[in-house]
């Protein structure tokens, strides 16, 4: 396994639109193990593939606090179940330092291919709604600070340049 690169923001690649895997095969399981090490390290909750410059449709998560559940999103599709939205704070490996309140809708649905490519559907609320979206939003190369105002994202954006400045 290898600690994989996590690209942070402003980089333009973070905006790349991910694209479908065709098969489920080795390389995307070595490409899903990893994604947990480089989650695993940083640490983080979740990690799209968008965020290590690998442009393809796959999401790992880890929601429990002792690494014991760990899930694999390939090719996730996500429905919207209610208009009902709920506020969380977010953060993001790609913008590290970083929380912001950020409105979703509270449940979805996700369609999804598994670490063996066996599809499974599911119905999320709570924190797995707001990481599969936070996550999905990657593949399309969108960004939590997008949901801020511009005001907002600009001071974000010069913070994070000055210290890439500083740790060239
Ligand atoms: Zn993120």
């Amino acid at each position: 396994m290898a600690i994989l690169n996590i690209l942070e923001f402003p980089d333009p690649r973070l905006r790349t639109l991910a694209k479908p895997v065709t098969e489920v095969d080795d390389s995307i399981r070595q490409l899903v193990d990893d994604m947990f090490e480089t989650m695993y390290e940083a640490p983080g909750i979740g990690l799209a593939a968008t965020q290590v410059n690998v442009h393809k449709r796959v999401v790992v998560m880890d929601l429990s606090e002792d690494r014991s559940a760990p899930r694999v999103f390939i090719n996730p599709e996500l429905e919207t179940l209610t208009d009902d939205m709920d506020q969380y704070q977010e953060g993001c490996l790609s913008v590290p330092g970083f929380y912001e309140n950020v409105d979703r809708p509270v449940r979805v649905k996700i369609k999804a291919l598994d670490r063996d490519g066996k599809p499974f559907e599911e119905i999320a609320e709570g924190l797995l709604a707001v990481c599969i979206q936070h996550e999905c939003d990657h593949l399309n190369g969108k960004l939590f600070v997008d949901y801020l105002s511009t005001l907002k994202r600009d001071r974000i954006k010069k913070k994070l340049e000055k210290q890439h400045r500083q740790q060239a």
